[in-house]
């Protein structure tokens, strides 16, 4: 008998990318369907899976049992690109957009990323964290169980490491477990928008040995782009985060192809993220060195861009293909992660099956967390989603609607769905009264 602290049986369909990840080429849509299943967890990890009928001579539980009903479950998502933490609210500036207000326009009314930057600077790490509580609850709602956290918006070193602090602390008290990462290099501030040097100084004499320090982030991340920082300049200080121990992250070929995929490539990091005007040279380059190829099409959907990152030829040429929301007040304000797999198949033309990988194995492998979570396996943790459909083609044929019953977080259910009074009375039962 094998010991249990928590048992789901009667899961219709268990549907999961199995390892070793990355997941690359036909690998990547080749899920593992297994019909008639339960899984067991013990502490918050996978102790067994095998038939449902099974559990009971085989299985001795000692906690909580749910039934999945008959219906599908699949790994909990994780999400490797998002910028959670953050203060303000920039739906005026969303307005303006739509209604086809310039860039220029929009930042002389006080919009873009500078608009988020000043209200993070003012706001308390109390207020950080009170938001972000209520976005990470948003993300647990939509099935996502692991995040990848982003600072980023505050630009000098006390406003940086409030961010971080207030990651380190939600990531302690929420269910949901959160990966740092330093974005200092998000933007030049707009006191050294003149001084690009003292800014670079700034960030690697000062910030990264006291983040590092203070072992405040996994990841180091910058933004190369066209006006930003440019190569020589992401050279120069990811080299610095390097040296310190960093994992390195780039937002690269976002909105130019300025060679940032290929630089990821020469100082072998983790991730390349966005990657939307990538060249042959930077996929090629990526494929060598084995770096991810993390894809945001919500960025490009809601920028209203016709164009998305080429991700089918990236999984022709073997990159490691994965998919996140790249949740931001700008660019990609959503947490609807099963969104994001549904315009990766209808503007990326990835299969579902590529998809769900992409979102959950691969997305573990681009935060270095591929052998513990993304794939539901014996020994990894059990984060798992219950959803309300048989046939998980559902997840992007029926789209833009959550169709998420339960997530288990580490064997604990930790979401369900807000109940629906009438849901099984049926058409034949009559009137509904509420
Ligand atoms: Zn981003």
């Amino acid at each position: 008998m094998i010991k249990a602290d928590s048992l789901i049986t009667d899961i219709g369909k268990l549907i999961t990318p199995v390892g070793p990840a990355p997941l690359l080429k036909d690998n990547l849509g080749a899920l593992r369907i297994m019909e008639d299943i339960a899984v067991a967890s013990k502490d918050g990890r996978i102790v067994w899976i095998g038939p449902s009928d099974k559990a009971r001579v085989e299985v001795e539980l000692e906690g909580s049992f749910h039934s999945a009903g008959g219906y599908t479950v699949m790994p909990g998502f994780v999400d490797p690109h998002t910028h959670p933490i953050f203060a303000g609210n920039r739906s005026d500036e969303f307005n303006m957009r739509i209604q086809g207000k310039s860039y220029q326009e929009i930042a002389a009314a006080g919009g873009g990323i500078l608009n988020t930057v000043n209200a993070t600077r003012a706001a308390s790490g109390d207020d950080l964290m009170a938001s972000g509580w209520d976005r990470l609850n948003r993300m647990v709602s939509e099935g996502i169980t692991t995040i990848e956290a982003k600072s980023g918006y505050g630009l000098d070193t006390e406003s940086e490491i409030k961010q971080l602090e207030a990651i380190r602390e939600l990531d302690k008290r929420h269910p949901i477990d959160i990966i740092p990462t330093f974005l200092g290099a998000h933007e030049y501030p707009p006191e050294y928008k003149q001084d690009h040097n003292a800014y670079l100084r700034l960030l690697t004499e000062e910030m990264l040995p006291r983040i590092k320090e203070e072992k405040l982030a996994v990841f180091c991340d910058i933004f190369t782009e066209d006006g930003v920082f440019s190569i020589s300049e992401s050279r120069f200080f990811m080299s610095k985060a390097k040296k310190l121990g960093f994992k390195l992250k780039f937002h690269a070929d976002e909105l130019t192809d300025l060679g940032g995929a290929s630089l990821a490539a020469e100082m072998g990091a983790i991730s390349a993220e966005h990657l939307i005007f990538i060249s042959d040279k930077g996929i090629e380059d990526m494929a060598r060195s084995g770096t991810a190829a993390v894809l945001l099409p919500g960025t490009s959907f809601f920028l209203m861009m016709n164009k998305y990152a080429p991700a089918r030829k990236m999984i022709e040429r073997g990159l490691p293909v994965a998919l996140a929301t790249d949740f931001n007040p700008g660019s990609s304000h959503t947490q609807a992660i099963s969104m994001i797999v549904t315009l990766a198949c209808l503007n990326m033309k990835m299969t579902i099956e590529e998809a769900i990988s992409a979102a959950t194995l691969n997305a573990a492998y681009a935060i270095g967390l591929a052998n513990d979570r993304g794939s539901l396996e014996v020994g990894k943790l059990a984060d798992m989603i219950i959803f309300d459909f048989k046939d998980y083609h559902d997840l992007v044929y029926n789209w833009g609607v959550s169709h998420i019953e339960k997530v288990v977080k580490r064997g604990k259910v930790v979401f369900i769905r807000s109940h629906i009074f009438f849901k099984d009375s049926g058409p034949s039962a009559g009137a509904i009264v509420l």
